[in-house]
């Protein structure tokens, strides 16, 4: 993919050396050429004489000086220029006539001072101040724009929109889910009357989570490519970098330019920089610029029309810091989550990449997409390009697997430095324990149906995950759904401990998870048989998070240890059980899920249901 660059620039440096060569050359030979040119003065009757004689080619008369400027040959028979005071004398011009000398009234080149002053005074200094202007937009430039010593406040460095990003959903292989949750917006683009006549408003932002190099920015660009609509796009860093105040400026100014441009897509990069949590003690000498410059964002957000087709996307991998303000409704209240391919769709990154690239006949790209999983779409691009350029090193006109393969290596080993690629057995054991958890699930009644099992790792840390989605919203869960639920929670480490023999600590979210179900279950709901309907835990704060606090007597908290150890005790013992039971399952279900990477809930019901 080609980035958009602003255009390459001529460094400082060339415009210093060009103007002062020129005022140099200037000084050097123009000047004293033009002004030292000696102007000899004559009598008039010389000057008679010369015209007699036949040398004086050329005469003009100055008006301003009473002079006659004339051009004639010296004795060593060469041209100068000589004066001479005018003498009353009405015979002059029958005399030049008759001698064929050319005479006018004009005022002289060579000599006029306002032309001398021009030279000598306002030339070097029109040329000083160009320079000096020069390098002031240089500077502006490199501080990113907004510098202006005449009118601080005001942004004069332009946001330029692509007008047309080039980009389509063509071009952003896998990344479905995110697609088609950005399709509504493209759709919206296209056609926001259809919107404004029924009265429905969309969001006026979204927000691009995900790990780099996964295609947000690339998504946001197709957006604006499939809506065919102009692109701004602007990154937190850069207001940050800018003087108090500049910020803000240019988040107007933006706004601004989306409002007449609209329909339009404004993105803002990395805006964790701008969007970080204000921490309420900042008091004085916080950052104020990046402060200022999101409270100035959120004010454009809120104050624009959402009718008009400006659509905002936003782009961070660490929605965690976000500053809530930011995510409240009517901002950017719609999360799109970008994640990492999956084998089926690194290998069609892979496809998207090597489109233009000339490939040999043994190119297996599944192979290459089984050898790169946790590598993102910004690594498989590289690795394709590594390849070609590998290709051409070695004097080939084709790419072949060979060059796939060792590319993989000098970009993935470089990668898994930073990032600790899963190894074989890792994944293995991820495998082992999602689909532990999604067996249990299916083999108990009144479960949530499966509906994806992934080991490819997510944003939030997690190295895997199994989601289930209930058919129907309930609100109430019955006690077995509850007892179910904890089983499926054990399901995961069951299936470790039965095929590998031990356990690894993959399973501490869900043990907290499984505690604090147990715990909820007899201290809240009153599910335990020793205590019946008596709340033993308070929940304070209920919106905020939900804190308990014990209501009971340090005896009875000890016994609710016990029950809850029970509790999740015989949770782990029923998945150990299904688990045992269903082993072949297990493996046939691990191993299929090992090579996909992420698996639909109705792939998962097939092989299972399988006789
Ligand atoms: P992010 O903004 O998430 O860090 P980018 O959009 O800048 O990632 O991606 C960098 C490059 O990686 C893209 O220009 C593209 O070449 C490649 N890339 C990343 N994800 C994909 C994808 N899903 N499909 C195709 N190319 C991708
Ligand atoms: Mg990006
Ligand atoms: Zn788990």
């Amino acid at each position: 993919m080609i980035e958009n660059k602003s255009p390459n620039r001529k460094p400082l440096i060339y415009y210093v050396v060009i103007v002062s060569a020129v005022i140099m050359l200037l000084n050097a030979f123009v000047f004293p050429a033009l002004l030292q040119r000696q102007v000899q003065p004559v009598s008039y009757s010389d000057f008679l004489k010369m015209v007699d004689d036949g040398q004086v080619k050329e005469v003009q008369l100055d008006q301003d000086s009473e002079q006659l400027i004339f051009l004639a040959e010296n004795d060593e028979g060469q041209e100068a220029v000589y004066k001479t005071a005018v003498f009353p004398d009405d015979s002059l011009r029958a005399r030049l006539e008759e001698a064929g000398v050319s005479f006018s009234a004009q005022i002289p080149t060579q000599n006029n001072p306002l032309l001398s002053f021009i030279i000598s005074w306002i030339l070097p200094i029109a040329l000083f101040s160009l320079l000096g202007r020069v390098l002031m937009g240089q500077m502006n430039k490199r501080m990113g724009g907004g510098m202006n010593a005449m009118s601080f406040g005001k942004s004069n460095a332009k946001i330029v929109a692509q007008q047309e990003t080039g980009v389509t959903f063509q071009d952003v292989a896998g990344e479905e889910e995110a697609k088609d949750a950005l399709k509504e917006i493209v759709d919206f683009l296209e056609h926001p009357d259809k919107y404004a006549a029924i009265g429905a408003k969309l969001p006026k932002g979204a927000l691009l989570v995900g790990p780099p190099g996964t295609g947000k920015t690339l998504l946001a660009k197709a957006v604006a490519g499939e809506a065919k609509v102009p692109f701004f796009s602007i990154s937190g860093s850069e207001f940050v970098e800018m003087f108090v105040g500049m910020g803000a400026a240019k988040v107007r100014d933006l706004f601004k330019q989306a409002n007449e441009k609209a329909p339009c897509i404004v993105f803002i990069d990395e805006i964790d920089t701008i969007g970080k949590k204000r921490d309420s003690g900042s008091g004085i000498g916080g950052n104020d610029e990046r402060e200022q410059t999101l409270n100035q964002l959120l004010t454009e957000m809120d104050g624009f029309d959402g009718k008009k087709g400006v659509v905002i996307l936003a782009a961070t991998n660490r929605p965690e810091s976000l500053d809530p303000a930011l995510l409240r409704p009517g901002r950017f209240d719609r999360r799109i989550p970008v994640e990492l391919p999956d084998l089926q769709g690194r290998e069609a990154i892979l496809k998207v990449h090597s489109r233009h690239i000339r490939l040999a006949d043994d190119i297996d790209l599944n192979e290459i997409g089984r050898a790169t999983s946790g590598a993102s779409g910004a690594e498989l691009a590289n690795i394709v390009n590594e390849a070609a350029l590998r290709a051409v090193r070695e004097g080939r006109d084709k790419v072949r697997q060979e060059d796939l393969m060792e590319s993989v290596e000098t970009v993935i080993a470089g990668y898994q430095r930073k990032n600790a690629v899963l190894s074989e057995r890792e994944r293995s054991i991820v495998s082992y324990h999602e689909i532990g958890h999604a067996l249990v699930a299916a083999m108990q009644t009144h479960s949530a149906p499966v509906t994806k099992i992934t080991i490819v790792p997510r944003t939030s840390g997690a190295l895997g995950y199994t989601m289930q989605i209930d058919e129907e919203d309930h609100n109430l869960m019955s006690q077995e759904e509850l007892a179910n639920k904890l089983a499926t929670l054990t399901g995961g480490q069951a299936a470790e401990k039965l095929i590998f023999g031990s356990i690894t600590t993959g399973a501490s979210n869900d043990i907290e998870k499984a505690t604090k179900l147990a715990r909820a279950m007899i201290t809240r709901y009153g599910m335990s048989e020793n205590f019946g309907m008596v709340a033993l835990e308070t929940v304070s704060n209920q919106y905020l998070g939900g804190d308990t606090s014990l209501a009971c007597s340090a005896a009875y908290a000890e016994k609710i240890d016990d029950q809850v150890v029970a509790l999740v005790g015989a949770a782990r013992a029923k998945a150990d059980q299904i688990l045992k039971e269903n082993e072949a399952k297990l493996h046939e279900l691990a191993k299929y899920l090992l090579e996909k990477e992420t698996i639909t809930g109705e792939e998962f019901m097939q092989i299972l249901n399988k006789a």
